[in-house]
């Protein structure tokens, strides 16, 4: 072994003497109802709320978007890998969260590196809820701008540091609209209250939000009434209800040609699949038209908050929670391994979320649910949670 393999073999074995060593489980397929290693694995922790992912009015666009547009765009998007189609579904996101434009990124991740090492300079600040996403935060350390963080929905925390920036420096407020790893929604007026009276441009980036909340599905904006121009800088993915992949920015005219002249993420990458695009298309169709895929998953989420509550089992807290995502928190890490492998020993995939994803002593299942689950799918994970905590319990 050479020294470089050497000095990475070292800091695997690292890595697995504190237990934090991660695996990738291939499944079959993208559906609820797949097969991890051959075996029949219902799973409650993907982010394909609506079940859009495997729809075959959307499997069937992308496959005809290959046909006619091709697999891949070619080029990044300033080069020539911008297509009409890509312009028809900026349009329609524009629409949909109601904002002037809408800018397309190849994945969540550069859409956030891209907005904030776009707007801020060395010189700016950036104000995070604690539990806002990697990537804005790795977005703020692409940009190389003050990184500061609140306590979580504490807005006399966010006044707090606010209050101690100079009024005339660069100064962006950003928060999750539905957090990722607790399931709890940001309050988006008062945010945006909080940022008009410090004058600082507030970024919600509704990853989980989009899809699954307000009547259209156009996210927590809409679930609250807030007005679209409260959020001048709205972040959407398309990977999570939408069931595809890549992501968007929604906002002002100027906003978005900034974006186009400054955001590296964007300029410097090839531009998303035109196959995936219309695939989109067709599923944000799904979205906007079929109310019922959202009542059944709210259905399944009061249902299930309902149900584990009466069974009030032991070891595990149900967090406060009215989206997909509700996280079972149980503390210790290997309380949380031990359950997730009970769990998977009865064919139900929910997984371990653990440091540092989030902080030490609140380990979780994060169980996410889906519209394409059905109530005997929701009888099944109940059952294999009560047989699990029982006996894990002394
Ligand atoms: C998933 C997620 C992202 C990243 O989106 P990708 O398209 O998966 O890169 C960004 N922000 C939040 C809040 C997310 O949950």
């Amino acid at each position: 072994m050479n020294t470089f393999e050497r000095a990475l073999s070292h800091q695997l074995e690292q890595q697995r003497s504190t237990g934090h060593y991660r695996q990738r489980r291939s499944q079959s397929d993208a559906g609820v109802h797949t097969r991890i290693d051959g075996r029949a694995m219902l799973t409650f922790c993907s982010n394909d709320y609506l079940g859009l992912a495997t729809h075959p009015r959307v499997v069937e666009a992308m496959c005809e978007g290959a046909r006619r547009y091709g697999t891949g765009g070619g080029a990044s998007h300033l080069v020539n890998g911008h297509q009409q189609i890509h312009d028809r579904l900026e349009a329609r996101l524009a629409q949909w969260t109601g904002h002037e434009r809408a800018l397309l990124f190849s994945s969540g991740y550069k859409a956030n590196l891209g907005v904030i090492s776009a707007l801020m300079p060395r010189s700016g600040h950036v104000i995070h809820d604690r539990l806002n996403h990697a990537s804005l935060l790795d977005g703020t350390r692409l940009s190389g701008a003050r990184l500061h963080r609140f306590d979580h929905a504490s807005f006399s925390s966010a006044e707090q540091i606010l209050a101690r920036l100079a009024p005339a420096s660069d100064r962006l407020l950003v928060s999750d609209g539905v957090f990722s790893m607790d399931g709890d929604c940001a309050d988006v007026d008062a945010l945006a209250a909080l940022a008009r009276r410090h004058e600082v441009p507030l970024m919600i980036d509704d990853a989980h939000g989009l899809g699954v909340l307000g009547t259209h599905g156009a996210g927590t904006l809409e679930a609250q009434n807030v007005a679209p121009a409260e959020v001048p800088i709205l972040v959407g993915t398309l990977g999570k209800a939408l069931g595809t992949q890549g992501a968007f920015v929604a906002g002002s005219h100027t906003l978005i040609e900034t974006l186009i002249q400054f955001a590296r993420p964007f300029i410097y990458t090839t531009s998303l699949s035109p196959a995936l695009t219309a695939a989109t298309l067709a599923s944000l169709d799904i979205v906007q038209t079929e109310p019922e895929r959202r009542a059944h998953l709210h259905h399944l989420i009061r249902r299930f908050r309902r149900e584990l509550s009466t069974l009030a089992l032991p070891g595990i807290t149900l967090m406060p929670s009215e989206t997909p995502i509700q996280p079972l928190l149980i503390g210790d890490e290997h309380k949380a391994m031990a359950l997730s492998a009970r769990l998977r020993d009865e064919g139900v995939l929910c997984t371990a979320i653990r440091p540092p994803t989030v902080p030490p002593g609140t380990s979780r299942l994060r169980v996410t649910l889906s519209a394409a689950h059905t109530e005997t799918d929701l009888d099944q994970l109940l059952s294999a949670l009560e047989h699990g905590c029982r006996a894990l319990t002394p």
